[in-house]
């Protein structure tokens, strides 16, 4: 597959990794920004020894089976997606994937100079009319590939120096992320998994990921069922999911957590809160929440950077980007709320 030939780049990146270290007299911050080489050295990941145990496998084939009457997110379709039937998000059992390459614009701690190894899954369940992926997650760009080929995506990733793999929107693939990185392990892989996610989980199915993930990078989208329900097609109990989902993930991996000598996340929930126009997306609601169940130093990245894109320009009340204030009100509701670990852009 010509994607992950190497290329010069991906030649030239390796020989520079030979060549740097992070420096132990440079903050985590400067180590970001300073080396590609950085490896998280203390630090390994769980999915290892439970691929040893049988585990993965374990888990995977029970997953695999739950896709005979689909209920692995809370469409709860029942669809028998190993006779080809698709369900809401339109998968059925086969893997499709639209890219898998280091990303640089997910948040520093997940990039440091190497990047995060981003794939791209297609399709999605939870169907936002404001998608900024909607070719993807709804229009089904992508193509087939099997499982041996995923756990290949992850060794070629982490050979290009990517600091972690990264599954976007991987929900209604997760029997095949598990069965791939059951074989990913045996090819070699050994950097955290990051499960990016809508944060509209089953509690029951994240169950079967518990030492599988190192890293969610949640969104919490909503903090109100009205809003979800109109602007995520019928999405009505979002907001219960998710905070069940929060609770579960919490448990798993805790707090985020970072490598000391590179800034570069190990572990933990990372929670992403997109702040949308008209207060679309209930940010009070959900800042009040994370601070009264979550610990307050809980990992929010506040985001601001809200497009009408897709169908959204149709929405009167999502039809614009966000202005100014209403990206501060939503800061100061976090800060009000007694957050501690705050991350803003722009605007402020
Ligand atoms: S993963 Fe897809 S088929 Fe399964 S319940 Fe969700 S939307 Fe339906």
């Amino acid at each position: 597959m010509a994607i992950f030939k190497l290329s010069l780049f991906c030649f030239l990146s390796l020989v520079f990794v030979k060549c740097s270290s992070p420096s132990a007299n440079n903050s985590p911050e400067e180590n970001l920004k300073t080396n590609k080489s950085m490896e998280i050295k203390d630090y390994t990941p769980s999915y290892i020894s439970l691929h040893k145990e049988g585990v993965l496998k374990k888990r995977g084939k029970e997953l695999w089976d739950r896709m005979e009457s689909c209920d692995l997110c809370p469409r709860n379709c029942g669809v028998n997606r190993l006779e080809g039937e698709r369900g809401f998000c339109k998968a059925n059992s086969d893997l499709e994937v639209a890219s898998a390459t280091p990303h640089y614009g997910e948040e520093p701690e997940l990039v440091g100079r190497g990047g995060s190894g981003t794939i791209f899954f297609t399709n999605c369940a939870l169907l936002c009319v404001f998608c900024i992926n909607s070719e993807i997650s709804q229009g089904g760009a992508g193509r087939k590939y099997s499982i041996e080929d995923l756990a290949d995506m992850m060794i070629a990733l982490q050979k290009r120096g990517c600091h972690n793999i990264n599954f976007v929107t991987p929900t209604h693939y997760s029997p095949h992320i598990v069965l791939a990185l059951d074989k990913a392990v045996e090819k070699g892989l050994k950097v955290p998994t990051v499960y990016n996610t809508c944060g509209w989980e089953k509690p029951d199915v994240l169950k079967y990921l518990d030492g599988i993930i190192d890293i969610y990078l949640t969104d919490f989208k909503y903090g109100c069922n009205e809003k979800a329900g109109k602007y995520s097609i019928g999405a009505y109990d979002y907001v219960d999911y998710a905070q069940k989902a929060h609770l579960e993930i919490q448990r798993q991996v805790g707090t985020a957590k970072k490598d000391q000598k590179t800034g570069l996340m190990q572990k933990g929930l990372m929670i992403r809160h997109l702040v949308m126009p008209n207060n679309v997306a209930c940010s009070k609601e959900v800042m009040e929440w994370i601070a009264e169940n979550l610990p307050k130093n809980t990992y929010i990245n506040i985001m601001s950077q809200y497009t009408p894109v897709f169908k959204a320009p149709n929405y009167p009340d999502i039809s614009r980007r966000i202005t100014r204030e209403e990206y501060r009100e939503a800061i100061k509701s976090a800060e009000e709320a007694g957050l501690t670990n705050i991350q803003t852009q722009g605007y402020r």
